[in-house]
């Protein structure tokens, strides 16, 4: 069965490596010059991965270069402006049952890209329209040229065309909220302390960062009403941050001081409202194109590998695509629905103003476990 895949980003080269595992040929198609490849519209930062995430690298023997490419979180700590502890969670190994590690897209995609023959990877090829004949699936690129295969995975990210083929109707909704973010220099007074996935939340305002071993990667959220239209270009965006933050506890201020302001960005976020079915014929959607959430917990990857990982499985194991295309929905859609649905969520919650942050602040330090750790644990122990 020969599997075209659509995009080359976390779930698309994922998924062609557990299916090259199986002895299936795979071949990923990516719109993006190979070098560039990243997330669509995400531009090259860092992400951490959760143990569920790591549970997946574990099965395609990729863990160990991730481990050692990355770096190893010890907590997750939520802290008030003031500088106080909202809730902290353990995330080593003894604690999750696998590790949570923070490092650059960039240096993701290459681990997985060198696991793949260079001949099963096309760059600069994006994917303008999708045929069914018969057994056979179509492909067409801008630039004409057309590849046929058996099956055919949608790969290509929340804005995803594949998707737009299948199920016209589907719509992303906007979250109301806008994402900066920017890697900075590692402060050379930072405090030693355990690596840590930090946030602060405040009254509508979050900052969030961790470490990658070559800097801190950080993200800055705020509602959509309260950023300022004018400040679009980096260095305006950059003074806005400044002047927003300046009453965050240390390193927030210095952070945003020590990123270079051609590297501040700025994302829009958004999720797609739930898809009632991921496949028909010989198509499915995997990844963000399938289920994209908001990146409010930080999961996204992680369900992109999952289904990576499921799909191959049943595509290895039933021998027509729709029997696998049923047994890969039925053990992904409810888990990935209940993780952007809560994504969705947490990041009203973050982002809680007034009466009702001070109302969050007083439930979290009053029931931490029951408000935050445990529904964390829970979705992180959804495994392969
Ligand atoms: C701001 C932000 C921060 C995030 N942080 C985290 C985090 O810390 N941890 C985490 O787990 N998740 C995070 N996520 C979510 C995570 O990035 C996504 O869930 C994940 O990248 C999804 O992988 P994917 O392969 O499905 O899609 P993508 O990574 O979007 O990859 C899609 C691929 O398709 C290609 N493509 C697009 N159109 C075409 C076309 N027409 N033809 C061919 N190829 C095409 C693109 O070039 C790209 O390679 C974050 C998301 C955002 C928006």
């Amino acid at each position: 069965m020969r599997v075209l895949i659509i995009g080359g980003g976390i779930a698309g080269r994922t998924a062609a490596l557990a299916l090259r595992r199986r002895g299936v040929p795979a071949v990923v198609y990516t719109a993006a010059p190979e070098a560039k490849d990243g997330a669509s519209g995400i531009p090259e930062a860092g992400l951490w991965l959760p143990p569920n995430a790591m549970s997946v690298f574990e099965e395609l023997e990729v863990a160990g270069a991730v481990r050692e490419a990355g770096v190893r979180l010890a907590r997750a700590v939520v802290e008030r402006p003031d500088g106080t502890e909202l809730y902290a969670m353990g995330l080593s190994s003894e604690e999750q049952g696998a590790p949570s590690v923070a490092l650059s897209r960039g240096t993701l995609r290459a681990l997985l890209a060198e696991r793949l023959p260079g001949a099963v990877q096309h760059g600069g090829m994006a994917c303008a329209g999708v045929s069914e004949k018969g057994d056979e699936v179509t492909a067409r690129f801008e630039g004409g040229t057309e590849v046929s295969g058996e099956v055919l995975l949608g790969a290509d990210g929340a804005a995803s065309g594949v998707r737009r083929r299948l199920f016209p109707g589907a719509t992303l909704r906007s979250a109301d909220q806008v994402r900066y973010a920017g890697v900075a220099e590692r402060p050379a007074n930072a405090p030693k302390r355990a690596p840590a996935l930090r946030e602060v939340w405040g009254n509508g305002l979050r900052f969030g960062h961790l470490p990658l071993g070559e800097g801190v990667y950080w993200f800055a959220t705020q509602r959509a009403a309260d950023v300022p239209v004018s400040a679009r270009s980096s260095h305006a965006m950059k003074a806005a941050l400044a002047r927003r933050y300046d009453d965050f506890p240390p390193p927030v201020p210095s952070l945003i001081e020590a990123t270079p302001p051609q590297g501040v960005t700025r994302a829009e976020l958004r999720d797609l409202a739930p898809l009632e079915r991921w496949h028909r014929g010989r198509l499915a959607l995997l990844g963000d194109a399938a289920h994209a959430a908001t990146p409010n917990l930080g999961l996204g990857a992680a369900q992109a590998l999952r289904d990576a990982y499921v799909l191959a499985v049943a595509l290895e194991e039933h021998g027509t695509p729709e029997a696998a295309f049923s047994e890969y929905e039925e053990q992904r859609r409810e888990s990935a629905h209940r993780v952007a649905r809560r994504a969705r969520q947490a990041g009203q919650w973050a982002h809680a103003r007034g009466a009702w942050a001070r109302l969050r602040d007083e439930a979290l330090r009053l029931a931490p476990a029951t408000l935050a750790e445990r529904p964390l644990r829970q979705l992180f122990s959804e495994r392969v």
